[in-house]
């Protein structure tokens, strides 16, 4: 007699539901695929009976639907037969890094130049992998090169740096300069002409570069990757082990936020982080923020601290979303008029 089969869900899909939607986040391909509650209910009864038996309990209009669901499963490759489905296993839901601090996000001060060898030195011994430079006022190669020569032999082995053409005299010299360091992932170039030809290692954008761009949330800037999702279960989706220093040296949380726990000129990051208050931010996640805990989206998304709906409400969901959780829909969020007060709160007019 033929084994009954089961139709069993692949351990990297992660199911998440909404309140009125979900989604199965496949977080070996990075994808994300929005479905109906029904779905997520239906995949439940399957996992503990087998397909027939499921589809033979159900008639009609019901049972269609629930045949496309099966091809639905199994066409975008979700879902697999199997004759026994104990055999496999979860995949870890934990999170962990091998580091006190994984990244951080430096605001580039030429002046500053003198003391990044301090904050060099700091980043290594808290293990720092990755570190964002964005570049709001003028900048040089020079000024660059002085800055990623003292990450040399550090733990930082991934930075990332955004400039403006703005303030940024030396454009056609980058291609050749970044090769130089290996370290170096990605340099953005804001304010940059249209017709710029992309090139290894450079990105050129057409839109502004300001101290407002970060914290933006869209369905394009979704993270549906397992490291993500897991530290996202736990912990706050961007400030968890973060550091961030700003223009003037303050160390932060990140560089948007107002408090400060010292200062470059005169303290280190090791000294900052153990203050009292840096780390409240670290276990805050997404289960905790207003509507966000309704959201089918909270493990592969952004959790901004920085600009949020209510200035004053530090479970406040995240200023530049404009994802309806209960309706399903996304729309503008910088015109919609809800927003406008903590719009203006943050000058962002
Ligand atoms: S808290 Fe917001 S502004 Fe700060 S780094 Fe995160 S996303 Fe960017
Ligand atoms: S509601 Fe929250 S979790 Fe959902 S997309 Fe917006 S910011 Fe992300």
């Amino acid at each position: 007699m033929a084994a009954a089969r089961f139709l069993s869900i692949f351990s990297c899909c992660k199911i998440v539901k909404g309140i009125t939607r979900g989604v199965i986040v496949d977080v070996q391909r990075e994808a994300i695929y929005r479905v109906p509650l029904d779905l997520i209910d239906f995949m439940e009864r399957l996992k503990t009976k087998p397909i027939k038996m499921v589809l033979d309990e159900m008639s009609g209009a019901d049972k269609e639907t629930a045949t496309d669901y099966v091809n639905y499963l199994l066409e975008n490759e979700l879902a697999f037969y199997v004759d026994n489905p104990q055999p496999f296993k979860e995949i870890s839901t934990e999170w962990d890094y091998p580091s006190y601090i994984t990244n951080c996000i430096l605001d580039f001060n030429e002046d500053h130049l003198h003391l990044y060898g301090g904050v060099a030195k700091s980043l290594d011994l808290l293990l720092c992998y990755h570190m964002d430079v964005r570049c709001f006022g003028q900048v040089s190669l020079a000024g660059l090169t002085r800055l990623l020569l003292f990450f040399e032999g550090t733990t930082v082995q991934n930075i990332s740096i955004k400039l403006s053409a703005k303030c940024f005299s030396e454009v056609a010299q980058l291609e050749g300069w970044v090769t130089h360091f290996g370290r170096v992932r990605l340099v953005e170039v804001f304010d940059a002409e249209a017709n710029h030809k992309e090139r290894k290692g450079i990105s050129f954008r057409v839109d502004a570069l300001h101290t407002h761009s970060c914290g933006k949330i869209g369905i394009h800037l979704m993270t549906p990757n397992i490291q993500h999702y897991n530290e996202a279960l736990h912990h706050n989706s961007c400030l968890n082990r973060k550091i961030g220093i700003d223009s003037n040296g303050n160390i932060k949380n990140c560089p948007a936020m107002r408090e400060s726990y010292g200062n470059i000129h005169n303290g280190k990051l090791e000294q900052a982080i153990e203050k009292p208050g840096f780390k409240k931010y670290w276990n805050l996640n997404k289960d905790r923020i207003k509507g966000c805990k309704d959201c089918e989206f909270r493990y592969v998304c952004t959790d901004c601290r920085a600009y949020v709906e209510q200035p004053q409400d530090r479970l406040s969901k995240p200023l530049k979303c404009g994802y309806d959780p209960i309706e399903g829909k996304w729309s503008a969020w910088s015109t919609n008029p809800l927003k406008q007060k903590a719009i203006h709160y943050y000058g962002m007019g």
